[in-house]
C-alpha cells in the first residue's frame, strides 16, 4: 500500500472494500504520514490534524495504531464525526486482532454503559457548585470580619483548600462534556469554574486533559506522568537519567515523599 494512499469508496454497496494489514498501518505512525484504524476502518490522517478540533498532537498520539476505543470515548455524536471520516478512508482491516487490555477494556465500557453509570444528575452538579461558592464566600467573610488573625487564616485557608480542591472536580466533569447535553453549556460553566473560581485556562486543560484520557500513564504522550524532576516513573526514565546522571532528587525515596 503506497505512502498516504487515499480513497473515497469507503466499502459502499457498490464498490468492495479495500484490505489493508495491520503491519501496513503500523509502518504510517508519524508525523505526516499517519494512519488510525478505527472499528476494523484505516484512515489517512497526515493532513487531518491541523483541522481536527481537539488538535494534531492527540491523533498523532494514535499514528499507526487501533484507535477504536479512544474515537468512542471522545465522540459524542458518532454520525456527525463519521462525515468528515469519510474523504480520509484507506480500506478495511483484515487481520484486525483485540489485545487483553483491549478487551478489558471493552467489557468494562458495556458495563458502565449498561448500569448508566455515564448519566447526569443534574441537582448534583448545581448542589455541588452551589457549596463551592458558599466555602469561597465563607473563607472571605471569615478573613474580613474576624480581622487577621492567626487562627482565622489557618481557618480560611483550610475552607479555601477544601473549596479548590471541590471546584478541580467540578471543571473537570464540565471540560468533559459530560454535564449538559449541550457543548455550549459545558463550555460555559467550564469557563466560569476553572477560569473565574480557580484563575486557570480552561483550553491549557482540555489540551493537557485530552491527551491524558488518549493515552493514560503513557510516558511521553501522557502531560500528567510527566513530573521529571521531581519524580522518576517507569522503567525507562530513571535509567537513562541515571547514565546520564540528570536530576538533584533523592529518587530512591521517591515513594516517601510524593504525598507532599
Ligand atoms: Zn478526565
Amino acid at each position: 500500500m503506497g505512502k498516504g494512499g487515499k480513497a473515497s469508496e469507503n466499502g459502499s454497496a457498490f464498490m468492495p472494500p479495500k484490505y489493508v494489514s495491520m503491519d501496513d498501518v503500523r509502518e504510517h505512525n508519524r508525523k505526516g504520514d499517519s494512519w488510525l484504524m478505527i472499528e476494523g476502518k484505516v484512515y489517512d490522517t497526515s493532513r487531518w490534524g491541523s483541522k481536527h478540533p481537539g488538535g494534531a498532537k492527540i491523533l498523532g498520539h494514535y499514528a499507526g495504531e487501533d484507535a477504536t476505543d479512544a474515537w468512542k470515548a471522545f465522540h459524542n455524536d458518532k454520525d456527525f464525526v463519521k462525515k468528515f471520516m469519510k474523504p480520509l478512508y484507506v480500506g478495511d482491516v483484515k487481520d484486525k486482532e483485540e489485545s487483553d487490555i483491549q478487551a478489558d477494556f471493552r467489557a468494562l465500557r458495556k458495563h458502565v454503559e449498561e448500569n448508566e453509570l455515564l448519566k447526569t444528575k443534574p441537582l448534583f452538579y448545581v448542589l455541588h457548585l452551589g457549596h463551592i461558592i458558599l466555602l469561597e464566600i465563607m473563607a472571605y467573610c471569615l478573613i474580613s470580619y474576624m480581622g487577621g488573625s492567626t487562627a482565622s487564616f489557618v481557618l480560611g485557608a483550610m475552607i479555601l483548600a477544601v473549596g479548590q480542591a471541590q471546584a478541580g472536580w467540578s471543571q473537570h466533569d464540565y471540560g468533559h462534556m459530560s454535564v449538559f447535553p449541550s457543548h455550549k453549556i459545558n463550555h460555559i460553566f467550564h469557563h466560569l469554574v476553572i477560569g473565574h473560581l480557580k484563575a486557570a485556562s480552561s483550553h491549557w486543560w482540555n489540551f493537557r486533559h485530552f491527551q491524558h484520557h488518549a493515552k493514560p500513564n503513557v510516558l511521553k504522550k501522557d502531560p500528567d506522568v510527566d513530573v521529571a524532576y521531581l519524580f522518576l516513573l517507569g522503567d525507562y526514565v530513571p535509567k537513562s537519567w541515571a547514565e546520564k546522571k540528570k536530576g538533584f532528587m533523592p529518587y530512591q525515596l521517591q515513594s516517601n515523599y510524593w504525598f507532599l
